[in-house]
This record gives C-alpha cells, structure tokens and sequence, in this order.
C-alpha cells in the first residue's frame, strides 16, 4: 500500500478569481520501497510538493494522507508529530546543528519527538554508522567534515527514526561528481535493503537515473512519468 498518497491537490496563490497554481490537480503515491526522483524547471511547483507533503504547507484542495492520516484535517500540532515520525529530511545544505556533534546530530530526531532511544534503535543507529564508514566522526563538529560526511550524517539521521518518506531536496547539489555518486549509491543502499521510501528533487539527470522512477513537474503539473531507469 502507498504510504504518502496525493489526490487532486492544488496549491493556488493569488487573487482567486485569477489565482496562481503552484500546483495543479496532483495525485501521485509514494511508497516504500521506492526511490522517487521530481525534476521540473524552476518555478515548476517541486518545493511546495515537499513542503505540502510535509505539512509545512497547506493545500488550496485536494487531499493527503501519510500512513492513513489525512494531514488536511489534523491540526498543527497533530502534523508535527506525523512528520517527526514518519518523514524524515535530507537537504542540499545538510542541515546539521553546527553546536552539535555528528552523534548528537543523529539523535536530535528522537530528542525532538520526545522518542526515547532504546536498546533496538542505538544498534540501528550503530549499524547505519558503520555501514557509512561514520564510526571515527561521531565526536565531530560538522565544521570538521568533509561535505560527503556531513551529507552522510545527515542520511543517518533521517534513515534513524525509519521514516515512511525521506524527502530529499537536492542531496547532491552542493557536493562534487564522485561524492555524489557515493551519496545516491547510499539512497540506493537504503531503498533497498532497509526498504525505505524516498522522494528526491533534483535537477541532474545523472542523479535522476538512481530512482526508480522519475516524475517531471512543469507550471505545478504532472506532466510525465517515467520508470525503471534506475
Ligand atoms: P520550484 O521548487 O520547482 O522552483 P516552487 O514550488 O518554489 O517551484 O514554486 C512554484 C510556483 O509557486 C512558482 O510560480 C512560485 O512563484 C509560486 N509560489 C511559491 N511560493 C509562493 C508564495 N509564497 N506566494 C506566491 N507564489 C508562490
Ligand atoms: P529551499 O528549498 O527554499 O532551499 P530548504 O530545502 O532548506 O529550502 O527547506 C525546505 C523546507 O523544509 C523549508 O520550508 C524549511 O522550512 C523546511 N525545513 C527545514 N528544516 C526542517 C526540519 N528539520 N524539519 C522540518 N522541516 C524543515
């Protein structure tokens, strides 16, 4: 079963007698198990398609569900907890606390949702850290890391809670092509192994071809969808 699901959504700006669709009429399914890329030019719609997801942006109509839950009518609060555990976050710009340690980067998804860390989650977190060669980093600042680390640290924190989604904006905009590549190996590794569902804008199509499938967004619309060319 799908477990983000859109139906008919708009998202309209402006003047409603002549309003500004940044989406228009979008229904599509994320699921786990699935990596998902979103390419579109600028202005196409692609992060408010997050941000709706999220929750962190309301919808003009249309519906969504994360996991069953219609988030249109669950109030503000109600939404930030079904995105701290079911969505998880990687960005272009990683993100991290600077004040923090990599570790406590990692935890702060838990100490957020008010989650305690059991003994099952640390040998997850433990598990991921080590499979991401994180092991001697754990202690650092992000300042010390290379950018392919702090993007690294960052995957480990939205794969630790074992979110429904991880929406990923740009995960490879700021680091170079080998980097990169290791990166989307990883998002791979994750859809894979761990099952995880993955929704990721990009604008590079070498990125692109790591998914699953790829949906092209243009003036808020779903104008193509293209499979298996990961
Ligand atoms: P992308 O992420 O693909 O660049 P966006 O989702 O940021 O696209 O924007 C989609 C459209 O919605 C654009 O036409 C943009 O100008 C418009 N838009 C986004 N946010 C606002 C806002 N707060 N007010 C008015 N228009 C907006
Ligand atoms: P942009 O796409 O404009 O460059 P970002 O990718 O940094 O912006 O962030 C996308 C959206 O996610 C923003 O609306 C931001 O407020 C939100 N966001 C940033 N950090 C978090 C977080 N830790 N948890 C939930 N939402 C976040």
């Amino acid at each position: 079963p799908a477990s983000v699901v859109l139906r008919n959504v708009f998202r309209s700006y402006g003047d409603p007698s002549q309003p500004i669709h940044a989406l228009r009429d979008v229904s599509l399914d994320l699921r786990r198990r699935e990596f998902t890329a979103i390419m579109g030019p600028s202005g196409s719609g692609k992060s408010t398609l997050m941000n709706v997801v999220a929750g962190l942006d309301d919808i003009t109509s249309g519906e969504i569900w994360v996991d069953g839950n219609p988030i249109g009518s669950l109030d503000d609060e109600a939404r930030t907890v079904l995105r701290r555990r079911h969505i998880g976050f990687v960005f272009q710009s990683f993100n991290l606390i600077p004040t923090l340690t990599a570790q406590e980067n990692i935890n702060l998804p838990f100490v957020l949702a008010g989650t305690r860390l059991d003994a099952q989650t640390r040998y997850w977190i433990a598990h991921l850290v080590r499979s991401l060669g994180l092991d001697e980093r754990l202690d650092h600042l992000p300042a010390e890391l290379s950018g392919g680390q702090q993007q690294r640290v960052a995957i480990v924190r939205a794969l630790a809670m074992r979110p429904t989604i991880i929406l990923a904006d740009e995960p490879t905009g700021a680091l170079d092509t080998r980097t990169s590549r290791e990166v989307l190996a990883l998002l791979t590794t994750a859809v894979r192994e761990y099952g995880q569902g993955i929704a990721m804008v990009t604008h590079d199509p070498v990125a692109a071809s790591y998914a699953d499938r790829v949906i092209m967004l243009a003036d808020g619309q779903i104008t193509g969808e293209y499979r298996g060319l990961g």
